[in-house]
Order: C-alpha cells, then sequence, then structure tokens
C-alpha cells in the first residue's frame, strides 16, 4: 500500500489541533452516511462511529435558514406558517411548469423550487463551488439533496449516519494493520517498478496514471483559511454562505462535528473552504464531468482497459462525485470479484464499475 503522503486517509484525513485539542477534518469535513448495512458494519468492525447528524445552516442575503430545504427554510423564507400541504401547492405554483425534462442544474432546480428559492440558496453557491454556471452542470448534482415538506432538517436521508470517535485515519489504520500488508508513505507511485507487482489497485487520478499523457481531467480543489476562536464561534458545524458576493462557500467549525467531545475544548477551529480550478500543483477535490471532460475520460477508459495488470478504483480513479460509503462499496465488491477471478485464472478488468455510467 503507497500513499505519497505524509499521512494515512487521503482527503478522509483526521489529526488533533496541537494548540486547540479539536479534532480537524483537516481536507474538509467528511460525515459518513449510508443506507448499506455491510459497509456500516465494515466500518463500525474498525472503530466506533459516534452518533452524528448533519444540520446545516445556510446565510442567504443576510439571514439565517436551514438546509436542506424543508418547511421551516420554506416558511423563514416567504413569511408564511404554511403547512406541509399548503408548502407543497405554494412551490407546485413557483416551480416552472415548462420544464418538464430538466437537462442541467439550473433547470432541475427551477422545474422542482421556482425562481426566487434557486436564487437565494443555490445559483451563488454553485457559481462559486463550480466555477461555471449551473445551466453548465447535470441534474444530478442537485439530486444529491433533498426538499422536504416537514421540520425534518436532517441533511442526509441515509439509515445510518455518523462520525468516527477517534478519527477517521484510526479506522484506515487498523484496517491497514494487517501482517500481509506493507504500508509506505510518502512513496510516489511513479517512483516504483509497476512491473515487480502481479496486479495494481490504483486509486490516484485516472488521468495521472497515464501521464497526462491525452490531456488532463478537470477538477475543483479548495483552499481552507484556518482560523481560531475562543469558545464558540458560530454555534454550529456548517454554515453555508449562499450569496455570490461572499467568495467563500461554507464555514466549517470542526469541534461541533464531534458534539460528544465538543464542550471540553476552550478553543475552537474553523476553515473558510474557498473553491477554484484545480491547478497541476492542487489536490483535486471533485471531478467536473462536463461534456469536454466525460470525452477526454472515455478515452482514458479506453487507455486504461487496454491494460492488464490495473484496476482503477475510487473518486480519483473512476473520476467520479462518490461519497466515502459508495468508495467502500465498490471496493469490496472489487476485493471480492477479484478473488473469484484469481481463483478460476481469468483476468481482473481495469474497472468494476463503468466511470462513463
Ligand atoms: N448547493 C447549493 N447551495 C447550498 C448547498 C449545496 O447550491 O447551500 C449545491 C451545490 O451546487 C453543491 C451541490 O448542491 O455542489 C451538492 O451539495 P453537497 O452538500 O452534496 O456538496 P458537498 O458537501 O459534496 O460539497
Amino acid at each position: 500500500m503507497l500513499d505519497e503522503r505524509s499521512h494515512l486517509g487521503g482527503n478522509c484525513h483526521t489529526t488533533r489541533d496541537t494548540d486547540s485539542g479539536v479534532m480537524l477534518h483537516v481536507y474538509g469535513p467528511h460525515i459518513f452516511h449510508t443506507d448499506n448495512k455491510e459497509v456500516w458494519d465494515y466500518v463500525n468492525h474498525y472503530g466506533e462511529m459516534m452518533p452524528y447528524v448533519n444540520r446545516v445552516k445556510a446565510i442567504s442575503a443576510g439571514r439565517v435558514y436551514t438546509l436542506p430545504i424543508n418547511l421551516l427554510t420554506i416558511n423563514q423564507f416567504f413569511g408564511k406558517t404554511f403547512s406541509p400541504n399548503e408548502a407543497k401547492a405554494f412551490i407546485a405554483g413557483m416551480a416552472r411548469k415548462d420544464i418538464t425534462d430538466p437537462r442541467n442544474f439550473e433547470e432541475q432546480a427551477l422545474s422542482m423550487l421556482g425562481d426566487d428559492i434557486y436564487r437565494a440558496f443555490f445559483y451563488g453557491y454553485t457559481r462559486k463551488q463550480w466555477g461555471v454556471e449551473p445551466t453548465a452542470l447535470p441534474a444530478s448534482i442537485l439530486k444529491r439533496l433533498p426538499v422536504r415538506f416537514n421540520y425534518d432538517d436532517n441533511y442526509f436521508q441515509h439509515k445510518y449516519q455518523g462520525i468516527p470517535k477517534l478519527g477517521y485515519t484510526a479506522i484506515i489504520e487498523r484496517i491497514l494493520d494487517a501482517p500481509k500488508i506493507e504500508l509506505r508513505l510518502n512513496a510516489r507511485f511513479e517512483d516504483i517498478d509497476a512491473s515487480d507487482y502481479q496486479h495494481i489497485f490504483y486509486t490516484g487520478q485516472v488521468d495521472r496514471y497515464f501521464n497526462y499523457r491525452l490531456g488532463r481531467l478537470g477538477y475543483r480543489t479548495l483552499d481552507f483559511e484556518k482560523f481560531s476562536a475562543d469558545g464558540d464561534f458560530q454555534g454550529t458545524a456548517v454554515i453555508n454562505y449562499c450569496d455570490q458576493d461572499v467568495p467563500y462557500t461554507r464555514i466549517t467549525e470542526h469541534k461541533h462535528f464531534a458534539p460528544w467531545e465538543a464542550d471540553t475544548f476552550s478553543k475552537s477551529v474553523c476553515y473558510r473552504e474557498f473553491s477554484k480550478a484545480c491547478g497541476a500543483e492542487d489536490i483535486p477535490y471533485y471531478p467536473i464531468r462536463l461534456v469536454e471532460e466525460k470525452k477526454l475520460l472515455a478515452d482514458y477508459v479506453s487507455l486504461a482497459n487496454a491494460q492488464n495488470n490495473v484496476t482503477f478504483l475510487g473518486r480519483l480513479g473512476t473520476y467520479r462525485y462518490l461519497d466515502m460509503d459508495v468508495t467502500i462499496a465498490e471496493a469490496m465488491k472489487a476485493a471480492d470479484q477479484t478473488r473469484q477471478l484469481l481463483q478460476s485464472g481469468q483476468n481482473i478488468p481495469a474497472f468494476f464499475v463503468d466511470p462513463l455510467q
């Protein structure tokens, strides 16, 4: 197991802040949520998951709301006291009925919620997050978020949700603590001789594996402006800033991701999150997957399928906007199928899931 960084866990890495003692999600917050019991049991086997419900606040035009869009958001935004059915009828009246088959993010939002909510909560945030007009983005990005006509403000709809008591890195250390696994940190894939190995499972960027020979796949990266505060800075873990004239997308206050210990810290550590295009030296976070990138991806997939000693996995290896649970489920499936293929003497494919889907 090679990792070019000096620590395990990639962008899930957590470590305690030396000054305050707060557990930091070093590369931005990671909240574990899944409906997949097998994945949940797997993670819990390697570390205790503590109950955590993600309740996000949003600031738009100088007012605070709750996300995802729910009955409280709607009532506060429009200054109403709607019941669920009244709110449904009201929003249906706001929604753009002429958009029957939404082709992009903007059309999806307008057809569900109408112009006012779209402008207040989605347009500015999405422009900042993705750096393009929401008309250029796939509708699937918005489908990540629910709209609720009740007061449930749990950001995720999944059955299991939590954050590891000792952080993600501790879980990954335990997964790798096995006699047959040799771990090398600070080790770049480019510096080993791949022919020394029977097969490689590659979770770096698929275009990097091929030395970017066809060009670079586009990503967004995040810059974090870390700052400390005394006591409690914002009273919650995540506040989104939806307006375009605020340059950051959100502020996260890390001790609130660990409510079981938050009160024990007198100081607090926060990150202001800025999104930008990912340069050659930056850490890739979000695959963009617009039309041009998908074309390039198809060419890299062809190159990959022509290899016989490497399998590509994960968010970077398959260039998809995957959550942690899906990444783990796919890795488990890859491990099972690899075992079976090896037993029957067959080749291991470059992909277990088609990245172009
Ligand atoms: N989004 C938005 N306003 C918000 C939160 C999300 O417009 O306050 C949009 C934005 O385009 C974002 C997408 O919804 O990329 C998905 O949000 P999610 O919270 O899943 O993003 P993540 O936490 O993965 O960055």
